[in-house]
């Protein structure tokens, strides 16, 4: 039997109707932006497998740095214990996150970086004996697909067996261009009409909902909204973070500072799970206390794995070289060129770009849903033509490991032509 005939008799893929999906891919083989499957065939990663791959397949450095993590304390519990990668880890993002974040917090997903976050919302103002149990968060937010991550999230796929058996959420318009004074005043509203905890958001960059794109400004202005309320922000920098729209973090081009920032995806720079929430030092405030029921009952077995907070340190330290930020910055430039030329076409809606996150979108006469025939269409040409891309609906978005080259850049760019004009 191949790989991919015993996959379909013993396994259950993410986010795939058995039934009508095509069989998996079988990958034996990765390295800087390229991947093998079983019969040798080559692909281009054009979304650095689901953006958590920024510094490529396979990195010798961040391995080095995991063995010999591996070979001295591979693991050891968190409870009541510590090591040097977690305090690193630590130190290092205190560093180069916004000033205001004072306390690290780690987990294993950006589901439980978002999960964390949001009960830390709510419990602060439990631990202040104040009424606040809604939560705020955009339309077709993504945070993630455990329990609180999902009632965030707007996106209907994900949710809507669950309708009903969610927290409080009230949903907010993004404000996007032309949208911002419905956005605010939304939000006014909100925190008016419900006892209002704390307002999630994926800042600048909606990821999931196709790379939707909007202001630093609007964003500082419902923070400031939000602060004036004393209802408490949360940055869900899962997708953006770690250099991905330009700068270390979406919240650098923003002048407010959230409450607390999730982070995983590249945070390993795709190498083991691992993700992080960041705190305030008035939020840890909330929970220090006498009282042992104040504190934080929130924990995984492998919290602050000591391997996971290893590939971390590379990860960031590769981040932080002159070499990757260049990196960045040349396919920001590739992406503006070529956003400029899909403005033009006549089978295009809009493109747009904010760091190495570029995406277009086509135009077309039904409403293309997000997992429709049209997104079916592209993503077998994509794969057909050795370029893995995730078409939403009718938008298709690239978002490569800054290792790619110019020339592997541009046969993705290529690649998306030659789809337009197919479909
Ligand atoms: C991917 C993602 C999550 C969920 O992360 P998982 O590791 O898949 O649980 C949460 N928020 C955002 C913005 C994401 O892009």
């Amino acid at each position: 039997m191949t790989l991919t005939e015993k996959d379909s008799q013993y396994l259950w893929h993410p986010y795939t109707q058995h039934k009508t999906a095509q069989a998996p891919i079988a990958i034996t083989k990765a390295e800087g932006a390229l991947l093998w499957d079983e019969n040798n065939k080559e692909y281009l990663d054009a979304i650095a497998s689901w953006w958590v791959n920024p510094f490529g397949h396979s990195n010798k450095f961040i391995a080095d740095a995991i063995y010999k993590q591996l070979t001295t304390l591979e693991h050891v519990l968190f409870g009541g214990f510590t090591h040097e990668p977690a305090v690193k880890v630590a130190e290092k993002l205190i560093d180069v996150l916004p000033k205001n974040q004072q306390k690290i917090f780690f987990s294993d997903n950006g589901s439980t970086a978002v999960e964390v976050a949001i009960k830390v919302a709510l419990q602060y103002f439990f631990n202040k004996n104040e009424k606040r149990t809604t939560i705020i968060a955009f339309e077709n937010a993504f945070h993630g697909d455990t329990f609180a991550a999902m009632a965030a999230s707007g996106i209907s796929f994900y949710t809507q067996a669950f309708q009903g058996m969610f927290i409080d959420v009230v949903r907010i318009p993004v404000p996007v261009k032309g949208q911002e004074q419905i956005s605010f005043e939304a939000l006014e509203n909100t925190i008016k009409n419900h006892n209002c905890a704390g307002f999630i958001f994926e800042p600048l960059v909606q990821g999931a909902a196709g790379m939707v794109m909007y202001e630093p400004e609007s964003l500082a202005k419902l923070i400031q909204i939000c602060k004036e309320n004393k209802v408490l922000t949360i940055a869900d920098e899962v997708m953006t973070g770690f250099g991905k729209t330009g700068k270390t973090f979406a919240m650098d081009y923003v002048s407010e500072e959230p409450d607390m920032i999730c982070l995983s995806k590249a945070l390993t720079g795709g190498t083991i799970p691992m993700a992080i929430t960041t705190f305030t030092q008035d939020i840890f405030d909330a929970f220090y206390d006498d009282d042992i029921n104040k504190a934080l009952f929130h924990g995984h077995t492998f919290t602050a794995n000591p391997t996971g907070c290893a590939a971390a340190l590379a990860s960031i330290e590769l981040l932080q070289t002159d070499e990757m930020q260049r990196n960045i910055e040349r396919i920001n430039k590739k992406h503006l060129d070529f956003q400029k030329k899909m403005e033009s076409h006549p089978k295009v809606l809009t493109a747009r770009t904010l760091g190495v996150i570029f995406a277009v979108e086509i135009k077309s006469d039904s409403n293309e849903s997000y997992y429709g025939s049209m997104r079916t269409k592209l993503y077998n040409f994509f794969i057909d033509k050795g370029v893995v891309l995730r078409p939403v609906g009718n938008i298709v978005y690239i978002l490569p490991p800054y290792i790619m080259t110019d020339d592997q850049l541009q046969k993705v760019y290529n690649t998306i032509e030659e789809a337009i004009e197919m479909v």
